[in-house]
């Protein structure tokens, strides 16, 4: 089985620049950003879309939300403003099938996304 980039990073074997983690979440700096702050918050659970998120997620889902309150904050964009974005499929324009929550901030969004 290939294996997954982002299961990679959450086990340290491909690095990236890491903004915060926990025991349910990692967060890092994405590598082609999209605006001056643009975090992913991923699972350590392999997770491949949205739609595979189950009631026994709660946890995680949690951490995540919970994660870009800290992330924002950290950053000094919670009060100026930042998006979240979760990519869902192939319309939705998913690369990644490992779920990841895109926070981007610093700069002011356009709507709609595009
Ligand atoms: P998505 O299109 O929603 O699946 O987003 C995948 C994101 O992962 C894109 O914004 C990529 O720039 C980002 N990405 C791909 N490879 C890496 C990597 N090795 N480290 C950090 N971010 C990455
Ligand atoms: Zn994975």
């Amino acid at each position: 089985m290939e294996k997954c980039l982002f299961c990679e990073i959450a086990k340290g074997n491909i690095p990236a620049t890491i903004e915060y983690e926990d025991e349910n979440v990692i967060a890092f700096r994405d590598i082609n950003p999209q605006a001056p702050i643009h975090i992913l918050i991923i699972p350590r659970d392999h997770i491949p879309t949205v739609n595979d998120l189950t009631p026994d997620h709660q946890a995680i889902i949690a951490a995540m939300f919970q994660a870009v309150q800290k992330l924002t904050r950290d950053n000094k964009i919670d009060h100026t403003g930042y998006r979240t974005v979760f990519n869902c499929n192939r319309d939705g324009g998913q690369d990644v099938y490992h779920l990841h929550l895109h926070v981007l901030g610093g700069r002011k969004m356009t709507w709609p996304p595009g």
